[in-house]
């Protein structure tokens, strides 16, 4: 590439600018839609006559296009390269100098016929391969990967020449400019590396972005996603990372997080996502669940079902029983996991849409002693109603104040003992169970608290069950 206007650059660099900050999906659906939207952008503008004016040349729209005899001889006699006589020429079994000594025998006056000039398909573009793919090789050598995608952004202007000379006269099957670029630097990528790489056009583990102009490569390590289900045995731990409520996480000689930037030590997040992060050589993790319990709340039963991002990891292919030995044995009495699945991102919007039935246990304490015919009868009413709840106070900062109907779907296990009782729930998802219990200050209707006429204070709660089994059975 060296022909470019300081115009086109300015240009070209903010489409790369916005290419290379696109998240993926749309980074990938701007090289498919790319030359299509040029070519209608630009007809008018390129279709206006016979005449085309190329390096002080006029080129003959009346010949045929390739691949004729006539048609191959008139790309020849503009200039064009090998690799482009090899893409647009309908001969792709052919090499593009097997192509070309094939005219020359028909016709030994185009050998002499063009001056060495750019090729007006390609401005020589793939004269570039070489030295592009030894940036790429550069760049993915101390990866793991088992797919890569290989996307490239050219002048606009040059896909329009490309495409004009090609639509005229090359063959109706001929390559496009980016894809037979693309496949060159494929095929020379296996070559140096002596490899059979699987390069893929969606979802890759390793993402190549090639500008044509500058030559530059950028390479973008896709996430890993792995699913699994968690148990949380301890009432002290977040489920993500929570930053410290003194420093927000800017660590420097804060007190009150000793430096760390945390505002608890552990979280589900990272007793999960760092053993992964140090053994997959990642930057860092995001933790989606399947719902989240309170701190103070236990995690039990088959646990909850939760996906972890892993951000930039340089290496992919661990030894998944390993790992998930390792973050048990780190994490003994606090988490626990069964075990961890490689998945795709779309299990994310899954797991988050999730309407699950939760069961529950909870103990409280009540203010003033009741009979217990009275107490069992009370809270067993409960059982099948529907809640008007209002959003809590202790999340009402957070969310928009609204009455929601939640079904309880069964209580049973009711157990007195003294002025603590303890009973277990099944309840439709989103149901908050602690203001059933202590109401809200009326907040939640009905409640056990109204039912009992007295105060009921938490003592604690833990998540038994999360019955997505019916829903998310193919997981
Ligand atoms: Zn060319
Ligand atoms: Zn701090």
């Amino acid at each position: 590439m060296t022909k470019s206007s300081p115009k086109d650059s300015e240009k070209e660099g903010d489409d790369w600018h916005q290419f290379s900050n696109a998240g993926y999906s749309s980074a990938s659906a701007d090289f498919d839609n790319e030359e299509i939207t040029e070519q209608q952008n630009t007809e008018e503008e390129w279709f206006d006559g016979d005449d085309f004016e190329f390096e002080g040349k006029t080129i003959d729209w009346n010949s045929p296009p390739c691949p004729t005899p006539l048609g191959i001889a008139h790309m020849i006699k503009i200039g064009t390269c090998n690799h482009c006589l090899q893409r647009v020429s309908g001969k792709r079994e052919m090499s593009g100098a097997q192509i070309r000594n094939e005219a020359y025998t028909r016709d030994i006056s185009l050998e002499s016929s063009f001056d060495e000039l750019l090729c007006p398909l390609c401005e020589n573009l793939f004269d570039d391969v070489d030295n592009i793919v030894e940036r790429i090789i550069e760049k993915i050598d101390n990866l793991e990967y088992s797919t890569i995608q290989i996307g490239i952004h050219l002048p606009k202007d040059l896909i329009q020449e490309s495409h004009e000379i090609t639509s005229r006269h090359g063959a109706s099957q001929s390559m496009p400019l980016k894809n037979s670029m693309v496949l060159a630097i494929q095929n020379k990528i296996n070559h140096n590396l002596g490899t059979d790489i699987n390069f893929v056009k969606d979802r890759p583990d390793i993402m190549v972005l090639v500008d044509g102009l500058t030559l530059r490569v950028d390479v973008d390590i896709r996430p890993i996603y792995f699913y699994g289900r968690y148990k949380k045995l301890s009432r002290e731990i977040p489920q993500t990372r929570w930053p410290c409520r003194a420093c927000k996480g800017r660590y420097n000689d804060c007190e009150s997080c000793q430096g760390t930037g945390l505002q608890y030590i552990d979280s589900v997040q990272d007793l999960i996502g760092e053993p992964l992060r140090h053994t997959l050589n990642a930057k860092d993790t995001s933790f989606h669940g399947m719902g989240r319990e309170d701190i103070d709340v236990r995690m039990l039963g088959t646990g909850r079902p939760f996906v972890i991002e892993i951000k930039k990891p340089m290496n992919r292919l661990p030894e998944m029983a390993e790992i998930v030995n390792e973050i048990n044995k780190n994490a003994a009495g606090k988490i626990e996991i069964d075990n961890l699945k490689k998945t795709e991102r779309s299990l994310i919007a899954q797991i988050k849409n999730s309407r699950s039935d939760k069961s529950y246990t909870i103990r409280f304490k009540i203010s003033e002693k009741i009979e217990e015919e009275i107490i069992i009868k009370s809270i067993s009413d409960l059982s099948g109603i529907e809640l008007d709840q209002e959003t809590p106070r202790r999340v009402s900062h957070r969310r928009a104040d609204k009455i929601r109907k939640r079904k309880i779907i069964e209580i049973n296990n009711i157990l007195i003992d003294g002025n603590e009782i303890q009973f277990s729930i099944r309840a439709e998802a989103g149901t908050y169970i602690k203001e059933l219990v202590h109401s809200d200050e009326g907040r939640t209707k009905p409640s056990v608290s109204e039912k009992l006429g007295v105060e009921c204070e938490i003592l604690w709660l833990d998540v038994n069950q999360i019955h997505d089994d019916e829903e998310n059975k193919d997981n």
